[in-house]
């Protein structure tokens, strides 16, 4: 592993601050559809303010709110593409700290969602390429890219390709960071060659078709995934997709860091959003944020009841099907639930039917809701549940933590790394988790959770445990640092 979990030191180089260009498909507070915005919004800023020349490059979507941008940058950005060169602009933003520059390619991009189109790897294949004939347009190269998923695999085997033939890009650095593996970037091989990529067929090839994630991992001089324990994970076959070979054969390449939390937009002291500001001294606040929540569910204002809650993406990698199963055990518990959700059809189905079973306990909303409620709904939930198959890092079990909502997790990726199970013994630990993918398994964790929930003494313990860890991003955006040193210096 190339970055120690207890390395924090960081040298400024003597020519001058590295510079790092990152590019990501998503980020706060552009667009977002899970948690790799929260990182690309982060990351960035959090650089910045350790001194790095850092900066953010990413497509102008329809939905992004123009009035966070400035320009046109550049108006006339030549991008050659199937043997032409259409020219596209480039909007500028200071709305992160650190600069973000958006790729406005309306054919492309003007979708009306960030994913899901069968051209998707069309559409991101064009992100790189502008976005490396941007860098040509900007103050320098940078001595570190940046790449994040699989959209941006393409960028990673073109620079490679490219800093051979060009001086420019000599001394560019790849870092690739894999914050999910599972989604893999498939496409028709034929297309290759059309994308100018058939010489690299081989990277490419994957499961009998082209993945972008596969080569953009293969070109890349460095890989970084987003928690220690999920960086042992993907070695496995029954977490690498696949892939567990290249992770295994790149192992001394490849850097866990785990993500960090932007307090300032998570954050209970602050947070324009909620009801009551409260804090880890006085959490007197965070009743009436409960009171609210009810309101808003349309549930009995019934304070003294618990909270469960959960906010995901509706697929099966976070844990729906368990729910499903344990719904009658988990109302049977005396809890309110309350799920905020978007994605596939099967469990927005099932959200709705547990919903009209129970309209007194269970309160849900289907749809990407946007920042607000899911603030509101952290600091209005007694406890906050994440029962996935596999969690490469998660955010939600740390902003819980923040907003004094205890986390029930399943023992898996960054939820392992970053919740650590009460003990009553020592009044240590800051959540609950359990081992198994299993209904009883997880009842039995919310059984003991509720257990302490009603000994108040015993549960603002928990809470404060949680509300007083630190998981800024100031310790993630030094591990960052380094391991862009290591690389920019080899
Ligand atoms: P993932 O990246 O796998 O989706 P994370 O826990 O890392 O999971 O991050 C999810 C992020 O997306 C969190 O900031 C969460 O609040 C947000 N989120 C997920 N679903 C929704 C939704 N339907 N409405 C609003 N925010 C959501």
């Amino acid at each position: 592993m190339l970055v120690s979990e207890q390395s924090s030191k960081t040298k400024v180089q003597s020519s001058g601050p590295l510079r790092v260009a990152i590019l990501s498909p998503e980020a706060v507070p552009f667009a977002k559809v899970g948690g790799l915005a929260d990182v690309s919004g982060a990351l960035p800023k959090a650089l910045h303010a350790e001194g790095l020349d850092s900066f953010l490059i990413l497509p102008l979507y329809d939905q992004i709110d123009r009035s966070l941008l400035t320009g046109p940058f550049i108006e006339d950005l030549e991008v050659l593409w199937r043997g032409k060169r259409p020219r596209v602009s480039i909007w500028k933003s200071d709305a992160m700290e650190a600069p973000a520059y958006l790729i406005d390619a309306p054919y492309y991009f003007a979708r009306g969602k960030i994913y899901g189109d069968n051209d998707d790897f069309e559409r991101f294949a064009f992100f790189c390429r502008a976005a490396i004939a941007l860098l040509k347009r900007l103050d320098g190269p940078p001595d570190v890219f940046h790449c994040n998923d699989w959209p941006c695999g393409f960028a990673a085997v073109e620079i490679r390709a490219r800093r051979r033939q060009e001086e420019y890009f000599a001394n560019t650095k790849i870092l690739f960071s894999i914050h999910n593996i599972a989604y893999q970037g498939f496409f028709n091989p034929s297309d290759l060659w059309w994308l100018d990529f058939s010489a690299h067929t081989d990277d490419f090839m994957l499961k009998g078709a082209a993945s972008a994630l596969k080569a953009g991992i293969i070109a890349s001089d460095a890989l970084s995934t987003v928690s220690p324990r999920y960086a042992q994970e993907i070695q496995t076959p029954e977490q690498g997709y696949g892939l567990e070979w290249l992770m295994r054969a790149r192992r001394d390449r490849l850097a866990g860091i785990t993500n960090g939390v932007d307090y300032d937009i998570w954050n209970p002291e602050t947070d324009p959003h909620i009801a009551a500001n409260f804090s880890a001294n006085d959490l007197s606040g965070k009743r009436l944020c409960k009171l609210d929540l009810l309101r808003r569910f349309g549930l009995p204002e019934e304070p003294e009841r618990p909270i469960i809650a959960i906010i995901s993406r509706l697929v099966a990698q976070k844990g729906y099907d368990l729910i499903r199963q344990a719904a009658r055990g988990i109302l049977d518990t005396g809890a309110f639930f309350i799920a905020l959700g978007a994605g596939a059809k099967e469990y927005e189905d099932f959200l709705q039917s547990w919903h009209d079973t129970a309209p007194n306990r269970v309160g849900i909303y289907k749809g990407f809701a946007g920042e607000p409620l899911a603030h509101q709904i952290e600091a209005g939930a007694d406890l906050f549940l994440m029962p996935s198959l596999y969690e490469p890092c998660g955010l939600n079990q740390m902003y819980s933590m923040r907003y004094g909502t205890v986390p029930i997790v399943r023992a898996t990726g960054g939820l392992d790394d970053t919740v650590q199970q009460f003990d009553p013994a020592t009044n240590q630990g800051t959540g609950f988790k359990f081992g198994p993918h299993t209904v009883a398994a997880m009842l039995e964790k919310i059984r003991e959770a509720l257990y302490f929930y009603k000994q108040r003494e015993v549960w603002e313990t928990i809470q404060r445990n949680g509300m007083t860890t630190d998981n800024s991003w100031s310790a993630a955006a030094r591990k960052y640092i380094q391991l862009y040193q290591e690389i920019s210096e080899h």
